[in-house]
């Protein structure tokens, strides 16, 4: 168990994306539970760009191709090279390649769980299917989403630091909305929150061998198995 999390770690420390991060994935939570990103505008012509990303507003382009407009600013669809006409002042995104690899309704995804509520979390898309993005998406899991059943909270679902699979049921507005209802989805690696040992499952709990500490999960049928 310790070579997995040592693995893990290795793996993903490109990520950038750790607990005391968390406060920076909650920056593109907007206040009316929009999802929106932040990052100011500032693109050139050429540039990659990922669904979501801001181009710019409508007072200084005319959106086309491969955009969308939400509150008066152009946001690209898909993942591409943004073109902007300034002669035309039109903007655009063209695909990268056709068939790019960005999750799709149905798509089975593997994120790691970032920032958490009682009724929803965001989940930090990074592999799709068995391979790795090149880009990062984030997705919503809410707690009706989570199985068949009803679930109370997603403290007993998921902790941030957690790693899942998940399958993407809609993309509606540009956020990938998520479901773990199925046995083989839900949460494949599941980390201590008081000391961030790789947890075990023990009959209907999680037990942490280093702490004793004990918490609750919806795990995947394939726990701790698969290679990240
Ligand atoms: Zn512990």
């Amino acid at each position: 168990m310790e070579d997995v999390i040592k693995r893990f770690i290795d793996k993903h420390r490109n990520l950038g994306y750790t607990r005391s991060e968390d406060a920076s994935v909650s920056l593109i939570f907007h206040s009316k539970g929009n999802y929106m990103n932040l990052k100011v505008s500032g693109h050139k012509s050429g540039h990659l760009v990922l669904p979501g990303e801001r181009l710019g507003v409508i007072e200084e382009f005319i959106p086309n191709s491969g955009t969308y407009v939400k509150d008066g600013v152009i946001y690209s669809k898909i993942v591409g090279r943004a073109l902007m006409d300034l002669l035309s002042k039109r903007v655009s995104v063209y695909p990268l390649i056709s068939g790019a690899n960005v999750p799709t309704v149905s798509s089975t995804i593997i994120g790691q769980v970032g920032h958490a509520q009682s009724d929803n979390v965001l989940v930090r898309i990074f592999k799709l299917g068995s391979k790795n993005l090149s880009g990062v998406f984030t997705g919503v899991l809410h707690v009706s989403d989570v199985r068949e059943r009803y679930v109370e909270s997603m403290t007993e679902v998921c902790k941030p630091g957690d790693i899942m699979r998940a399958k993407v049921i809609s993309n509606k507005n540009q956020v990938y909305h998520l479901s773990t209802n199925d046995k083989s989805l839900g949460v494949m690696y599941a980390f201590c929150s008081i000391c961030a040992s790789l947890l075990e499952p023990k009959r209907y709990e999680m037990h942490c061998p280093k702490c004793g500490n004990v918490e609750k999960r919806k795990l995947a049928l394939d726990y701790g198995k698969e290679e990240i």
